[in-house]
């Protein structure tokens, strides 16, 4: 049994701002069910939402700040939760780094410094917890002074730094460096320096012992200079150390199970998958027909998800005998460009602006297809829904998209390993012929169907993903 402490400054449901927090949440519970003693750390935010019991397990100077240690259960589940309390730093009700003009808050170097060094003296176990981690698993730049702070420790635990995505990456002023009061040991450009400024990802690249991130082609783009925002000299450096994981999806995204859809089905009940079809049409003003093509996409309104290159052949799109169901909230513009074709073509076309949990999984019960064409992508999760919903995704040819579709080719439908559809070029005219490949295929049922199986089939649980992690967390002892 390994003892592995497990840093984060987010975990669903106790706070959330995106990705991270659901693998922050369902990591440590697969690996908790793996026997393994994992313990939480974040910091404990004035907008945590929490619901067990919380008390007082130890109190210690960080600077000039005293902090207190408090413990909790994550929430139904075992899994113990230290939360690094200062109110100073951490008190504010709302989101967890901007404030509510989305600026990042002006401290928040100082913010996640005291962080980092809270979670080393943990590490260390220097704070009566009696309990020293075999492994610290850091995700993200708000945890990346945790290795490169324990590298200065006589017999510091191994480190393991995951990175969620590459575009965040905790960059402030050099100046920060002597506010933070940094061992000047690294501040060097093998160190957390770049270019005059200091970078918190940086810490976690350079000085972990391992390096992780959430998809084997994301690892090897983030060395690129398009994916690797400058640090892809240090990445490419640490190559053999540099492994991608791909992230598992929660048991509840899944449609024998799911009670938030219309109808409930599974592989040898597929027929009845239409039911949920219909009941989408109906929500959303479409009208009924079983037989019609319908596409889904759930996504942030952003570049990053290729919102344009839809955008781009959406007429001719809808020129096709289709419907497409968009639900999402992001970029104004991308909202508005939409919701002007929704409203040109309310017959083929629904789209709802706004954050809905349920309307999401009827999008996925309900489709036959499903469009993800990012730009980049370091794991995604639609995708992964998608196939086990049957609803088979149209995704590009990037990161985690890249590594969970099985493109539909002669072979993959043959040998029956065909899952999807996959395009290469970043443009409208790729992703418009492959949603056509798609359609052709729609229109020939028992091949559709074949290849629906093959999706629902896959293994994408979180399971199988954290015995990859306790593998690597073996493999560095
Ligand atoms: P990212 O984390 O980059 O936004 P992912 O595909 O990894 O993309 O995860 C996105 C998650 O957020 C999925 O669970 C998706 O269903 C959900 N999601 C995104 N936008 C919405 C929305 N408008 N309504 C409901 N769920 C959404």
């Amino acid at each position: 049994m390994k003892k592995i402490l497990f840093v984060t400054s987010e975990a669903h449901p106790l706070i959330k701002t995106g990705g991270l927090a659901d693998v922050s949440s369902s990591l440590p519970k697969a690996l908790a069910d793996l026997g393994q003693d994992v313990r939480l750390i974040l910091p404990n935010y004035g907008a945590l939402k929490l619901n067990n019991e919380v008390h007082l397990r130890s109190e210690f100077p960080i600077g000039s700040y005293f902090v207190r240690l408090l413990e909790t259960k994550l929430p139904d589940s075992a899994v113990t939760v230290w939360l690094v309390d200062c109110p100073a730093y951490f008190g504010m009700v709302g989101n967890p780094y901007v404030d509510v003009f989305g600026n990042a808050y002006a401290n928040n170097a100082d913010r996640f410094a005291l962080f980092c060094r809270a979670v080393s003296e943990v590490a260390m176990n220097r704070v009566e917890l009696n309990w020293k981690p075999d492994i610290v698993h850091c995700n993200d730049w708000q945890t990346g002074l945790v290795p490169a702070l324990l590298s200065l420790e006589y017999q510091c635990p191994p480190t393991i730094f995951t990175i969620h995505n590459m575009a965040y990456q905790g960059i402030f002023g050099g100046l920060v460096a002597s506010i933070l009061q940094l061992p000047p040991q690294l501040l060097s450009q093998d160190g957390l320096e770049f270019h005059g400024m200091i970078s918190f990802i940086k810490g976690g690249i350079a000085y972990a012992d391992k390096v992780t991130t959430v998809s084997p082609t994301y690892a090897q783009e983030i060395q690129t200079a398009k994916f690797g925002y400058g640090l892809e000299g240090l990445l490419t450096y640490r190559n053999d150390d540099l492994i991608g994981i791909i992230n598992g999806i929660d048991a509840d995204w899944n449609p024998e199970v799911d009670s938030l859809i219309t109808q409930k089905y599974a592989v040898d009940s597929l027929s009845e998958k239409v039911q949920n079809k219909t009941a989408l049409q109906i929500r959303l003003n479409l009208p009924v027909d079983e037989n019609i093509f319908t596409l889904g996409l759930i996504s942030r309104l952003v570049e990053q998800k290729g919102i344009d290159l839809l955008l781009d052949c959406l007429s001719e799109l809808l020129s096709l005998p289709v419907q497409i169901v968009i639900l999402g909230s992001g970029d104004k513009d991308f909202e508005h460009r939409l919701s002007q074709f929704a409203a040109a073509y309310p017959h083929k076309m629904a789209l709802t602006l706004g954050y809905n949990e349920t309307l999401a999984h009827l999008i996925e019960a309900g489709c036959d297809a499903f469009l993800m064409p990012s730009r980049f992508e370091p794991c995604g999760l639609n995708q992964m829904y998608s196939q086990r919903y049957g609803a088979l995704p149209i995704v590009r040819n990037t990161g985690g998209l890249a590594d969970t579709v099985i493109d539909t080719l002669p072979i993959s439908l043959a040998n029956k390993t065909a899952t999807g559809f996959i395009f290469e070029e970043e443009n409208a005219g790729a992703l418009f012929e492959t949603i056509k490949r798609a359609l052709v295929l729609h229109s020939i049922p028992d091949t559709w169907r074949q290849l629906q199986i093959n999706a629902m089939t896959r293994d994408f649980s979180w399971t199988n993903s954290a015995k990859q992690y306790l593998n690597l967390y073996e493999s560095i002892e």
